[in-house]
């Protein structure tokens, strides 16, 4: 598996198309457990995303990329999400800069220094009901031999069924068992286009 600053642009186009279409689906989860936002902050920075990634050359150096998105999503998206979203993207421009390729650890340390990050900006680990709960399942399969899909999957299902014990959702209590977590769920169609680039 490897990644390359084309791959990812392309990745993260497809991202905001995505978004697009389960925009509603992510604030109906959000007006369940938490405050109705979720599909309108990560619309809003995935538009504004793309408006950057648009037209513009292929990226060469994934930390440029990686930056880049990462300062338009804390602009954009707002909410708990805004600045942790961000950070993924700040951590893997700090383990990547000035590299167009990363594979094998190089690929897993930038996630790793992701998950790290929202963590600690979070405040959160995992096992509360929290977009963790996919990053670092995925992480983690990066050195494993799961099929990325099926790991997505099944982080997605498990988190489903946990109590929030973080962010806004955790004031709904018991009745966030059952009810994907809308950061989760976001999580998953990102990572899932990055897993298509991955293997593809
Ligand atoms: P807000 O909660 O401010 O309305 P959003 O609705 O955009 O922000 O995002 C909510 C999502 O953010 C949650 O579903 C959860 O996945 C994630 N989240 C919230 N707080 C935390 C945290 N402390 N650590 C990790 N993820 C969090
Ligand atoms: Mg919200």
């Amino acid at each position: 598996m490897k990644l390359t600053a084309e791959a990812l642009q392309q990745a993260l186009l497809n991202t905001a198309d995505q978004i697009e279409q389960q925009k509603d689906e992510l604030t109906d989860l959000d007006r369940e457990i938490g405050d109705g936002d979720h599909g309108i902050n990560m619309s809003r920075g995935f538009q504004a995303v793309k408006k950057e990634l648009q037209g513009k050359d292929p990226f060469e150096d994934l930390g440029e990329l990686s930056k880049l998105v990462g300062m338009t999503l804390i602009k954009t998206v707002g909410g708990a999400s805004g600045p942790l979203f961000g950070t993924v993207f700040v951590k893997f421009a700090s383990k990547w800069n000035g590299k167009e390729t990363v594979e094998g650890d190089q690929l897993y340390h930038g996630f790793r220094e992701a998950v790290e990050g929202v963590a600690a900006r979070g405040k959160s680990q995992t096992g509360q009901k929290t977009m963790l709960d996919v990053w670092e399942p995925f992480t983690e399969a990066l050195m494993g031999e799961e099929p990325l899909e099926t790991v997505i999957e099944n982080a997605l299902a498990d988190t489903k069924e946990l109590k929030a014990t973080k962010g806004r959702a955790s004031y709904f209590g018991d009745a966030t068992k059952g009810v994907q977590d809308p950061g989760a769920l976001s999580s998953s169609i990102l990572l899932r286009q990055i897993a298509e680039v991955l293997n593809g």
